[in-house]
This record gives C-alpha cells, sequence and structure tokens, in this order.
C-alpha cells in the first residue's frame, strides 16, 4: 500500500519504520529540519509538502503536534486524496478538532479515524503501541491492518472522535490516581512507615492501581519505574499536562464536573511551571516533598 506519513517526530518515526518494514511504500513529510534528516536516515522516502506525501495514496497518517496543526494539515490532505482512501490521524487533540476533521472528511467521501495511542516512543519501536479508536465501522476495517503493524491493541471506541475523548478520559484518571499514589507514599514517609510495608498492603488492597502496582513512585519499591532512574521519563510531565488541558477542555465543552481532574492538572502545571516538565510524571513526590505545604 502506498501510505503518506506526516510528522516524523519522536513517534512517527518508529512508527513509520515499522510500516515501511512491513513492506509498504511509505512517502514521508515533516516541516522541520532535525525530523527530515532522521527520516532520511531511516531511510523513508520524503516528499517536500503534505501534497506530494498524500497524492496517489490509499491511506495518510499523521502524529502531529495538536489540533490546531492536524486540522491544516488534514485540509491539504484531503484536497491530495482520492475518494476512499482514509485518513488515520494518531496526533493527541483536542476532541472538537477530532470531530471538525471526521466532518471535512465526510463531505468529500474520505474515510478518517481519530487514534490517539499510548505506549511511548518504546511502545513505537517495539510495534506495540495501543490504539483508542473513532470513527465509522467501515473506516476501521481499512485502518485496522495498519494499526496491527504499529500496535498492539486496538480498541474501536466508537463515532468520530471518540478514540481522543477516550484517551483523555484514561490520562485524566491517570493523573489524579498518580498524584494519589504519591501523596499516599509522602504521609507514610512522614508516618515513619517503611515503603516496602506499605507498597505491600496497597498493591493489594482497595487502593491499588496502576500508579501504585506498576509504577510505584518511589525508588526500589515495586517493579521498576522511572522511580528507579531517577524521575527519568517515562512519561513527563509536559504530556500529563498536555493530556489533562484536553481533558479540562472537553469537560467545559460538554459541562462534566472533574473538581479532581482539574486539581491534578492544576498540580501538574505547577511541577511544570517550576521546570521540571521534562521529568517523568512520577516525579510528582518529590514536587510535593520540596514545593508544597500541607495548609
Ligand atoms: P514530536 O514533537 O517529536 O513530533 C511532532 C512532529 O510533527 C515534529 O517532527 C514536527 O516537526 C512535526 N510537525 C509539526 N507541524 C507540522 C506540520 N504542519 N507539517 C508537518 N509536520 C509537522 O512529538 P511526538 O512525541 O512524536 O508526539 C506526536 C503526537 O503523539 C502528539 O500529539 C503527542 O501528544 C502524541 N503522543 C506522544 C507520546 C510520546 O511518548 N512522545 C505518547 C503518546 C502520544
Amino acid at each position: 500500500m502506498k501510505i503518506g506519513f506526516i510528522g516524523l517526530g519522536n513517534m512517527g518515526l518508529p512508527m513509520a519504520k515499522n510500516l515501511l518494514a512491513a513492506g509498504h511504500d511509505v512517502v514521508g513529510f515533516d516541516a522541520g529540519e532535525p525530523a527530515i534528516i532522521a527520516a532520511k536516515e531511516a531511510g523513508l522516502k520524503m516528499a517536500t509538502s503534505v501534497t506530494k506525501a498524500a497524492q496517489g495514496a490509499q491511506a495518510v497518517i499523521t502524529m502531529l503536534p495538536n489540533g490546531a496543526i492536524s486540522k491544516t494539515v488534514s485540509i491539504e490532505v484531503f484536497a491530495a486524496l482520492e475518494k476512499g482512501s482514509i485518513l488515520l490521524d494518531c496526533s493527541t487533540i483536542d476532541v472538537e478538532s477530532a470531530q471538525e476533521i471526521h466532518a471535512s472528511a465526510e463531505a468529500v467521501d474520505i474515510l478518517c479515524l481519530d487514534a490517539p495511542v499510548s505506549g511511548g516512543i518504546g511502545g513505537a519501536a517495539a510495534g506495540t503501541l495501543t490504539f483508542m479508536v473513532g470513527g465509522t465501522d467501515q473506516a476501521f476495517e481499512q485502518g485496522k491492518p495498519l494499526f496491527e503493524i504499529m500496535g498492539g491493541k486496538i480498541v474501536h471506541c466508537g463515532k468520530g472522535g471518540d478514540g481522543q475523548a477516550v484517551k483523555i478520559c484514561n490520562n485524566m484518571q491517570l493523573a489524579i490516581s498518580m498524584t494519589g499514589a504519591c501523596e499516599a507514599f509522602l504521609l507514610g514517609e512522614k508516618l515513619g512507615l517503611n515503603p516496602e510495608k506499605l507498597f505491600d498492603v496497597m498493591s493489594t488492597s482497595s487502593g491499588s492501581c496502576w500508579a501504585i502496582n506498576s509504577y510505584c513512585p518511589v525508588p526500589n519499591v515495586g517493579p521498576t519505574s522511572p522511580a528507579d532512574n531517577e524521575y527519568k521519563a517515562g512519561f513527563t510531565t509536559a504530556m500529563i499536562v498536555k493530556d489533562t488541558s484536553l481533558a479540562q477542555q472537553a469537560a467545559n465543552n460538554c459541562g462534566a464536573p472533574i473538581p479532581l481532574g482539574k486539581h491534578a492538572g492544576e498540580l501538574y502545571q505547577e511541577m511544570m511551571d517550576a521546570g521540571l516538565g521534562d521529568m517523568d510524571f512520577s516525579g510528582m513526590i518529590n514536587f510535593l516533598r520540596t514545593h508544597k505545604s500541607n495548609s
């Protein structure tokens, strides 16, 4: 299949390399010089515009920073694609922009899926990403073989925009539960508890959750996590700030009360403002210890 791939950054390049390795004819485009150089070094054919990457392609995949850019790029993609071909937008963007992209695609008889991912750069390289997909059944069936090359788990979440919606619900809950895990271990520390004993109980009790069981924010406790590697990301604080602000935006639009999601987002924003945007988000425990009082 001829595939146009737009946005060959940290995530896009390894995803495109997996498509290439599976035998597809991939033509890339990126607006940034470093990404162009890295893509050429990886053996990808590079076009000089979005239009040129999309022309003649049966599928175009985008992996871009935000909704405004995805919308602009999608307009150019739709003008270049033949009817019946498909756009897979794997970027994490706001629900409204995703819905607008779906509406524009439908107007010109092009299939479309919003398909944000989880799994990070490691998952992109290993081809084990989870894809959360929104769009029609027909579009899902057409896009699925490509997701299967780049991912390990593919979930058709519902209509257009629902992939993005699922992603922000999950990541808002992650921000809340990680903050809760950090607070619990910090309280235990101040109470003089052995963190391993606390882990032993919490990881098998009603407080258990992924943030504790699989990604414990305390060094040398539980399975290996960024806490064991000086909080090197992992999943950066900047990324959780992006996702919680997308959740807040969606909640404002649909009128959902998310007081804890809002608060967790504000705490992560403070952490980022303190210059810790590149630190793993489980570093919240150190931020609380050093920057917050209990009043
Ligand atoms: P990145 O900044 O490394 O890559 C984005 C690329 O898009 C860059 O190479 C940039 O030059 C390019 N770009 C920007 N505007 C463009 C345009 N108009 N036309 C063509 N190219 C353009 O970001 P990333 O880490 O690869 O993330 C991409 C998306 O995936 C984001 O939406 C992010 O939220 C999401 N995501 C990232 C991770 C992660 O671990 N990095 C995990 C899950 C989801």
